[in-house]
């Protein structure tokens, strides 16, 4: 058996670990590429959103690779996640590929499928599912800390690209890493890669990404819209980074933390219940990132996402009542790097001047 699951951002090399750790041979997919687009909208219907396009490419790409099993998330409520992994076997059958389909539901409701399902991927004792879970824990939070500090040092490099060669480097490394003496070491050597950087004096303005999750997380969907956002000199704080996303697909209820509960009440005044999806955390997080005094936000969402075309006509309403300046992104397959660039830099430019014009009326005011 030789597993395999969908690309979404750097969520890879954790996933890896673990499934190697219980036992598992690995084939991760290529990393996502307009190769990977072409296939999976080739074979999908017009009208799926965008990241089941992507997870198709990806499946057949891991075929290819050797891979027999898809091992993918369930999902529950209105949105269409739920349905997804039935979606990918029908078509993928109907192409003719022979393979098994694991399909993990989080635990809410569906424990003893998840326990009866997830047995199939055990193959080893109870203290190598402990140490792989911990081992992959352990990568993800480091690599939560390397996107975010990636994202600082962008905005301010002095040199332009420098920041993501040295972030392509650290990637290869971490996922080749099986001793936990390693990781320790590599922590310690991204914090001295990273202070190799040069910096500029400028302080970079900072933009809030919110949105579905899979376009949030997997750079390619997004037309890397961070590493863009750091070339025009904005750092990026996204609402979410994977060991959220563990936490919320992976975790029972009351082990969530209490503080993303506290934060998605900040939402009830505009949307006032849960919509599917991310929805109503893209509005709280608007109210929260206009709290923390963020320059801007972007709202990220695929062509035809149902619970953020919700959030998205809550926005003006938010975004007028916080002075806060949010743009939103349709992202589907037709979208290109080169179209956003532009739009960006407008939105960029747009948070420049109307921050000048606050420093300028706070100097004719209080004085400099
Ligand atoms: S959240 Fe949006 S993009 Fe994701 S599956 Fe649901 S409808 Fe599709």
């Amino acid at each position: 058996m030789k597993i395999t699951f969908p690309h979404m951002g750097n969520v890879y090399i954790p996933l890896k670990t673990f499934f190697e750790g219980i036992g598992n041979e690995v084939v991760v997919p290529p990393l996502c590429s307009k190769k990977t687009l072409e296939i999976g909208t080739k074979i999908a219907p017009e009208f799926a959103c965008l990241p089941l396009k992507i997870n198709l490419g990806n499946f057949v790409e891991a075929f290819e690779k050797g891979a027999d099993t898809i091992v993918m998330a369930g999902g529950i409520g209105p949105c269409r996640f739920g349905y997804y992994c039935e979606i990918e076997r029908e078509i993928l059958k109907r192409q003719g590929y022979d393979f098994e389909m694991i399909v993990l539901e989080p635990p809410k409701g569906h424990l003893f499928e998840l326990i009866k399902n997830f047995k199939k991927l055990f193959k080893k004792d109870m203290s190598s599912l402990i140490n792989s879970a911990k081992f992959a824990w352990k990568k993800a939070i480091i690599l939560d800390s390397l996107e975010k500090a990636i994202s600082k040092k962008r905005a301010k490099e002095k040199i332009m690209g420098k920041t993501d060669k040295v972030y392509r480097e650290l990637l290869a490394r971490i996922e080749n890493i099986s001793e936990e003496k390693s990781l320790e070491k590599f922590d310690q050597e991204v914090k001295e890669k990273l202070s190799e950087i040069e910096e500029n004096q400028e302080n970079p303005i900072i933009i809030g990404i919110v949105g579905e999750i899979y376009t949030v997380l997997e750079p390619f969907a997004n037309l890397n819209v961070e590493k863009q956002l750091g070339e025009l000199g904005a750092e990026t704080v996204r609402n979410i980074y994977i060991t959220d996303w563990v936490k919320g697909n992976l975790f029972p209820n009351f082990l969530k933390p209490k503080d993303h509960r506290e934060v998605v009440k900040s939402a009830f005044p505009y949307i006032g219940h849960f919509v599917g999806g991310h929805g109503q955390e893209s509005i709280a997080q608007i109210v929260n990132f206009s709290k923390k005094s963020f320059d801007g936000v972007i709202h990220l969402l695929p062509f035809t996402c149902m619970p953020e075309i919700v959030a998205k006509s809550a926005i003006p309403k938010v975004s007028q009542k916080f002075q806060i300046p949010v743009m939103t992104l349709v992202l589907d397959e037709h979208s290109v790097e080169v179209g956003l660039r532009t739009r960006l830099e407008a939105f960029v430019d747009l948070i420049n001047q109307k921050k000048k014009r606050r420093t300028f009326s706070n100097e004719m005011f209080f004085g400099s």
